[in-house]
């Protein structure tokens, strides 16, 4: 059997989690790949709500969508991940079932323009306020670049504080690859 890397794994989290009528967050757009995937998952009768501060990243996100027509049930906000609980309309709160956070930059884009901790760390918090019990969140760790380390420090030590009894924290990562390669926090609410 091979092990299942990195990126295909983050999706068989998404897939077990969130199905047809689901609600579902992209924490970081980027150029729209896993909200694409997200609005496949939720079927035309759920919703996705995806949040990127670059407007190149909301561009070519809505440029993806609605090359296949899974506009009408994104919901697409120019503004940071951090202002999850504010920006997803009260009557979803409890309902979301799955949430990924592509860290990093934007490939293609400016590499000045990171994510960071403190932000991620406030939406996972904003977010396990109003998911459903069972919903999944997941952090695509890219410590490969300077902010990336730093990031991956400060949100290894939140999540590794997160009481298990709010959460189930799991860490999937391969550890004898060389040039620091992404791996995986995944966050179960409980
Ligand atoms: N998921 C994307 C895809 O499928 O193409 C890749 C995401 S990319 C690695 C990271 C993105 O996070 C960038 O587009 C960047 O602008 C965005 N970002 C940085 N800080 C953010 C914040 N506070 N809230 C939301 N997005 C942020």
């Amino acid at each position: 059997m091979k092990l299942e890397r990195i990126l295909p794994f983050a999706r068989h989290l998404l897939e077990q989690a969130v199905g047809h009528g689901d609600i579902a967050v992209d924490g970081t757009l980027g150029n729209g790949h896993d909200t694409k995937f997200l609005a496949e998952l939720v079927g035309d009768t759920g919703m996705v709500f995806g949040f990127d501060i670059q407007k190149e990243a909301l561009e070519a996100t809505t440029a993806r969508l609605q090359e296949s027509n899974l506009h009408e049930r994104v919901m697409l906000f120019h503004k940071g991940h951090e202002e999850t609980l504010q920006s997803i309309p009260p009557h979803y709160h409890g309902q979301v079932r799955g949430a990924i956070f592509n860290l990093g930059y934007l490939p293609g884009g400016d590499k000045s323009i990171v994510t960071t901790a403190a932000t991620t760390i406030a939406a996972v918090e904003q977010l396990l306020d109003i998911m459903a019990p069972e919903g999944i969140i997941v952090l695509v760790i890219y410590q490969g670049h300077e902010e990336g380390a730093l990031e991956r420090d400060e949100l290894l030590q939140y999540v590794k504080g997160i009481d298990q009894q709010q959460a189930h924290v799991l860490q999937y990562q391969f550890i004898n690859q060389v040039n620091n390669p992404p791996f995986i926090i995944a966050i179960e609410k409980r």
